[in-house]
């Protein structure tokens, strides 16, 4: 009975087919940028740039890896990130390295490494990159996502600079028209009154113990500030009753927040005090800040000062007054769909060169490099022969001019320049081509 056989063989092959589609495809949580979304992102980089051209903040690019201990002292082993959500990769050299889970600490270490604290303080950084976090994926969130960012480093712990922070961050988006913004806003103290705060949330949260969750029960003991970051269910009414950190700043804390408030005051910047916004890593003190719009859920963006960031890093034995923010582009790109916010749009073609016939086409292909010569924007369709389905081309890219360059013109070394608005057409010797479409520009 050779049929059923040949229908098993065709089974088997097409579940292989399947299987290898499926092994070809990309990684959980991670996904391609196509080109149709690719105008929306390019807005995003140009608004981001041109805020930190404005603001004064250089570019940089550190390496995607880092040595693990980067993240490992500076965000804190008892976190999320470095308990569970790095990418950790050991070389065959040994080394350790992970996949960036976040760009601070990265910025603090080649600040040092590059002398930068040497240079007139303070130092005002952007970036633009890629990051990683092995967590379940969900909208909005993948395992390799986006963020820009901006970071003030060295000089004093000045106020100023945490509103500017905060300012250089809304402006970015206000670029991008992204509308009903809102502005969150807390204190998380120094370590002096850090201390307090601690040993009173604790005292508050043992009368819960019995009803509070898994995680928070760690909490309680190891990070206590992180138990206003918990989103379950069951420990919300105790969180709504918690200490708020404001209450324990000591003098010095209290004044540095007054004055953030003050310049926001100043800006007509409206905001809302939060008191259980503490963004959960260690190196955070004083200010820390969410922003948010109300066509999305969840934060676009957010930072903080984190003047304890080098001396966890062990690359500087004081403190380095620093505060940023960062952002999540796919969030915002997301946000840009919803809010029917175009992306940038591509430079458009001048012309459009239809050639018909194959010497035709080897003399359009040469062609096309005067034009690059020239800076001139010529498209074509190299791969359409007859001249109906290239000029409907052109007419869909809503060119200004046709360029055709048929046998007969090849023959004679003359093209055809086709004013596509109204049809008229006129034919000029080829090597003047360039010249005649300038002036038609
Ligand atoms: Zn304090
Ligand atoms: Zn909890």
């Amino acid at each position: 009975m050779p049929k059923p056989l040949k229908q098993k063989k065709q089974k088997k092959s097409e579940k292989a087919e399947k299987e290898n589609k499926a092994s070809l495809q990309s990684p959980k949580g991670m996904r391609d940028i196509l080109p149709i979304e690719q105008p929306l992102w390019e807005k995003v980089k140009k608004a981001s740039q041109d805020t930190a051209n404005f603001y004064n903040f250089s570019k940089i690019d550190t390496p995607i890896l880092e040595k693990a201990e980067v993240f490992e002292r500076g965000i804190g082993v008892s976190t999320d990130i470095v308990e569970k959500e790095m990418f950790v990769l050991k070389t065959k050299g040994g080394d350790r390295l992970v996949l960036r889970p976040e760009n601070t600490a990265g910025i603090v270490r080649a600040y040092f490494e590059n002398g930068m604290s040497h240079m007139p303080q303070p130092t005002k950084l952007y970036y633009f990159g890629p990051f990683f976090r092995h967590e379940q994926p969900q909208a909005g969130r993948y395992r390799q996502f986006h963020q820009y960012g901006f970071e003030i480093l060295g000089g004093e712990d000045d106020p100023v600079y945490d509103a500017q922070i905060i300012l250089a961050g809304i402006r970015s988006l206000e670029e991008l028209k992204i509308k009903n913004l809102s502005l969150q806003i807390n204190s998380v103290g120094c370590r002096n009154c850090r201390q307090v705060y601690r040993r009173k949330i604790q005292e508050y949260y043992r009368r819960f113990s019995a009803k509070i969750c898994k995680d928070c029960k760690r909490r309680a003991s190891v990070n206590p500030l992180r138990l206003l970051d918990c989103k379950n269910e069951k420990c919300q009414p105790i969180k709504e009753d918690a200490p708020a950190t404001i209450n324990y700043l000591c003098a010095p804390c209290r004044s540095h927040f007054r004055e953030v408030l003050e310049y926001l005051d100043g800006l007509n910047l409206p905001y809302s005090l939060n008191n259980f916004l503490v963004r959960g890593l260690d190196y955070y003190n004083r200010t820390v800040f969410e922003i948010f719009s109300e066509s999305y859920p969840g934060a676009l963006g957010g930072g903080g000062r984190y003047d304890y960031l080098a001396e966890l890093l062990g690359v500087k034995k004081s403190e380095l007054p620093a505060v940023g923010v960062s952002f999540g582009v796919e969030r915002i790109v997301e946000l840009m769909k919803i809010m029917d916010i175009s992306g940038l749009p591509k430079p458009k073609a001048k012309a459009f060169l239809i050639q018909i016939g194959k010497p035709a086409k080897k003399k359009a292909f040469l062609l096309i490099e005067e034009f690059h010569k020239a800076g001139i924007k010529v498209i074509e369709s190299l791969g359409r022969e007859s001249l109906r389905a290239q000029l409907k081309v052109a007419d869909k890219e809503e060119v200004e001019m046709a360029l055709i360059l048929g046998q007969r013109e090849v023959f004679e070394e003359s093209i055809i320049i086709r004013d596509m608005k109204n049809g008229v057409q006129e034919t000029v010797p080829l090597s003047k081509v360039v010249d005649e479409v300038r002036k038609r520009l």
